[in-house]
C-alpha cells in the first residue's frame, strides 16, 4: 500500500495490557517510523494502561470499566497528557471504525472481543487477530464479512500464523492489499497444528481433580494470560484453534490434525499432495508472528532470540490423547456439527475457566459443563453478531447452573 512508505501504520492495540499487547507494543517500539499506535485498550487496569499512554503517547485509550476509566483520565490529565479517554465496550467499537486507524491488533480476550474484532474486520481494516473465540463463535460470519469488505485478516496465533507463513506461494495478494489462498483444495493434503500438550501432558489423569489454577497456568512453553494458559492445560486451546483453521484457510475438518510437540519450536505444517511437508520453526515468543503480520509481505525484527537448533538436544512428536484430553474431543465435534455449536463449545469453555481459576470448579469438571451445556443449547445458525452473542449468553446461563451443581467453593 502506498500509504506504507510514507506514513506509519496507525494501529489500535486492542487488550494493550494482556500478554499479547506486550508483546505487539515491544515490536512496535523497535519501528517508530513504519508503526504509531492511536489507541490502545484495557478493561479496568488503569495502571498499566497509563504507562503505556506515557511511552506511545496514544490519541485514545479505551477502558472499559468506568471507575477506571475514571482514574486514568485524572492520571492523564496530572501528567499533562495528551491522551483522551473512551469508557465502555461500546467505545472499542467506535476506535476499531475510526477513519484515523488502519490496523488493529485483537487481543482482547474471550468473547468479550467480538464485538471490536468483528467492528473492525466489517470496516475494512488490517486487523492481527489474537481472539480466536470471535472467529470461533462467529466462523462463517467474519470470514464472509471480511470477504466483502476488504478487510486483511492476518492471524498472529502462532500455529495459524505459521500456517500461513508455509503456504508460501498458494497465498496470493489481492489488488486491495489482501489475500486469498490459490487451489488449496487441491494441493493441500493437511495442516498440521503443533501443541505442546501443556502442564499434564504427562500427568497421571487420576489426580486431575486436585489441579490448582497455579498448576494449570505454569505453561511449560509459553508465557500466557491466565485464560489461554488454562485452555492449553485442558488442550481445548487447540480445539479453538482447529476450528480456528477452518475458517481462516477455508479447509475442511478432515484436512486439519493436531500433533503434540513438547518443545514448541515447530510451529505448524503444511502437507502437500506430492508428499512434501513445510514446517516453520522459531522460538517460542509471540514477538514473531506478531512482527512478521505487522510487516506483511515484508518481513522486520521482532526483537525475539535467534532460533538455537544445535542447542536443543532433541525434538519430539505424538499423536494427541483424546482420552485424557476430552476438550480436545468436544472441539472436533462441535466443529463437525458446526452452524453455533462452537460458538456454545466458546461461551460453557469461558464460564467453566472463570470457575476453575475462582476455585469454584474442578479442573476435570471443566469438560463436563461444555459436554452438558453443548447437550442443552440448540444447534442454530448464526446470522449475526447479535444473533451469537444471545447463543453466547444463554450458552453462559446453562454453563453457570452446572457449574453452580458440582461447585467446590
Ligand atoms: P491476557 O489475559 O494477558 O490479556 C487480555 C487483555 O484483554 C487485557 O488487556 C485485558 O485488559 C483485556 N480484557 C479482558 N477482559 C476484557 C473485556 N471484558 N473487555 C475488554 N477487554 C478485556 O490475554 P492474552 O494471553 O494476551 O490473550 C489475548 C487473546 O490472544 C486471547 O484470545 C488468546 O487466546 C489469544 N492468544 C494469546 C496468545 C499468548 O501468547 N498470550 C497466543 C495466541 C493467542
Ligand atoms: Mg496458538
Amino acid at each position: 500500500m502506498a500509504h506504507d512508505a510514507v506514513m506509519p501504520q496507525r494501529i489500535a492495540v486492542f487488550g494493550a495490557t494482556g500478554s499479547i499487547g506486550a508483546s505487539a507494543l515491544a515490536v512496535i517500539r523497535r519501528h517508530p517510523k513504519r508503526f504509531t499506535v492511536v489507541a490502545v485498550s484495557a478493561h479496568r487496569r488503569w495502571a498499566p494502561l497509563l504507562e503505556i499512554c506515557q511511552t506511545f503517547r496514544p490519541r485514545w485509550a479505551v477502558v472499559v470499566d468506568p471507575d477506571a476509566a475514571n482514574a486514568l483520565r485524572r492520571h492523564l490529565a496530572a501528567k499533562n497528557l495528551p491522551t483522551e479517554v473512551l469508557a465502555g465496550a461500546d467505545a472499542l467499537v467506535t476506535v476499531a471504525q475510526a477513519s484515523d486507524v488502519d490496523t488493529v491488533i485483537a487481543g482482547v480476550v474471550g468473547g468479550a472481543g467480538l464485538p471490536s474484532t468483528y467492528a473492525a474486520v466489517a470496516a475494512g481494516k488490517r486487523v492481527l487477530l489474537a481472539n480466536k473465540e470471535a472467529l470461533v463463535m462467529t466462523g462463517a460470519l467474519l470470514t464472509e464479512t471480511a470477504r466483502r469488505s476488504g478487510a486483511v485478516l492476518l492471524p498472529i496465533d502462532s500455529e495459524h500464523n505459521a500456517l500461513f507463513q508455509c503456504l508460501g506461494s498458494l497465498v496470493v495478494t489481492t489488488e486491495s492489499g489482501g489475500w486469498q489462498l490459490k487451489d488449496a483444495q487441491q494441493m493441500i493434503r493437511r495442516l498440521v497444528l503443533t501443541a505442546s500438550g501443556g502442564p499434564f501432558r504427562t500427568r497421571d489423569p487420576g489426580t486431575f481433580a486436585s489441579i490448582t489454577p497455579e498448576e494449570a497456568c505454569a505453561h511449560p512453553t509459553w508465557s500466557m494470560g491466565q485464560k489461554i494458559s488454562v485452555d492449553s492445560a485442558t488442550m481445548m486451546n487447540k480445539g479453538l484453534e482447529v476450528i480456528e483453521a477452518m475458517w481462516l484457510f477455508g479447509l475442511p475438518l478432515e484436512r486439519i490434525e493436531v500433533l503434540i510437540h513438547p518443545q514448541s519450536i515447530v510451529h505448524a505444517l503444511v502437507e502437500y499432495c506430492d508428499g512434501s511437508v513445510l514446517a516453520h520453526l522459531s522460538e517460542p515468543d509471540m514477538r514473531v508472528p506478531i512482527a512478521h503480520a505487522l510487516a506483511w509481505p515484508r518481513r522486520i525484527t521482532s526483537g525475539a532470540s535467534w532460533l538455537a537448533l544445535a542447542v536443543r538436544e532433541t525434538l519430539t512428536f505424538a499423536a494427541p490423547d483424546f482420552d485424557r484430553f476430552p476438550c480436545l474431543r468436544l472441539a472436533f465435534e462441535a466443529a463437525r456439527t458446526g452452524d453455533c455449536a462452537p460458538t456454545v463449545l466458546n461461551a460453557a469453555n469461558e464460564v467453566a475457566v472463570a470457575a476453575f481459576l475462582e476455585r469454584r470448579l474442578a479442573f476435570d469438571r471443566i469438560p463436563a459443563v461444555i459436554a452438558e451445556t453443548l447437550a442443552e443449547i440448540p444447534v442454530t445458525a448464526v446470522t449475526s453478531v447479535e444473533a451469537a452473542l444471545a447463543i453466547d449468553q444463554a450458552a453462559r446461563e446453562k454453563a453457570r447452573r452446572w457449574v453452580s451443581r458440582w461447585s467446590i467453593g
